[in-house]
């Protein structure tokens, strides 16, 4: 596995694979990697015969009271487990790089990243989908491979690729979880043991709600009553919001159609942590439990 920090270097070794006709494969990630981001390398090597795995902390992405500065960021560590993975190239810039001081263009994102997390956190999907696009264009990749588990990421970021013609497929890949359920994440180890436990709810909730699903329970706002009733019951877990929406549009579903495809979307504050989740509501992840 080669280390490479030079957007420019990677650009030209990119440019290079393509000429003698390798399919490239991307991951972005933001590091501290774990089961979640080695999921999406196999699937990436499954698909292509070059991955490479970025990691950059995109400080564009977080707000000013956010965990920009102490984010985990065991690079040996990380370089040790791609390595490990079967990564060909781990990109890892540094911020002066990628956002030289005469930096100015930014991607403004629309109408599926106003609300959940574009509401919660402004200003975070302009700077994701920026960096996103960057990091397609220094590693010309063929395919990129995100996680479910961002799945208004996910959204805004096919929406992207479709409104600027880029020529590149975007391949999503299922929430990972640990044994209780929980989806893993470089933020659980913020949480202390205690919130750990309490981290849980989110899958029960998720689990409870497919439970309605299935019962046929078509009213959306039925299924998030009992979520929140459940997310409640943990002491000290906040609901930062909690939505069930159509997967194409992003948009708040009124109705539950037996054969549409949902998604419920979470997050919540556990002390001065912050989590996500998210999960299908289609007859697909009710057999399969992803
Ligand atoms: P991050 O490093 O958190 O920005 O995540 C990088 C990529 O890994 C994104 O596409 C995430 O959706 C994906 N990812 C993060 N956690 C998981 C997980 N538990 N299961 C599957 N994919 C994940």
């Amino acid at each position: 596995m080669q280390i490479i920090n030079d957007p420019a270097e990677m650009q030209k070794i990119a440019e290079s694979l393509r000429l003698k006709h390798q399919l490239i494969a991307v991951v972005m990630t933001m590091g501290a990697l774990h089961e979640g981001h080695l999921s999406l390398v196999r699937i990436a090597k499954q698909k292509a015969g070059t991955v490479i795995l970025t990691i950059f902390v995109n400080f564009r992405q977080f707000g000013p009271d956010e965990d920009f500065h102490r984010y985990p960021r065991p690079f040996e560590k990380d370089a040790a487990m791609a390595k490990a993975a079967g990564v060909d190239y781990l990109f890892a810039p540094d911020a002066e790089s990628m956002y030289p001081d005469d930096f100015q263009t930014q991607i403004s994102t629309g109408d599926i990243a106003s609300g959940f997390e574009g509401e919660k956190r402004p200003g975070h999907f302009n700077g994701m989908a920026t960096v996103v696009l960057k990091l397609m264009m220094i590693s010309k990749a063929h395919i990129a491979v995100f996680g479910e588990k961002d799945a208004q990421q996910l959204a805004i970021i096919r929406r992207m690729v479709s409104d600027f013609n880029i020529d590149i497929k975007i391949i999503e890949a299922p929430v990972i979880r640990e044994e209780d359920g929980l989806a893993t994440s470089s933020r659980n180890i913020y949480l202390s043991s205690q919130e750990r436990q309490q981290a849980t709810v989110l899958y029960r909730s998720i689990r409870r709600a497919r439970e309605f699903f299935i019962e046929g329970i078509i009213e959306p706002e039925k299924i998030l009553e009992e979520v929140t009733a459940v997310i409640s019951s943990v002491p000290d877990v906040k609901i930062d919001y909690a939505s069930i929406v159509d997967v194409e549009s992003f948009k708040e579903a009124d109705t539950l159609e037996a054969n549409g495809n949902y998604r419920l979307l979470l997050a919540v504050r556990i002390g001065s942590t912050r989590l996500i989740d998210s999960g299908m509501l289609d007859n697909r992840s009710i057999q399969t439990d992803v």
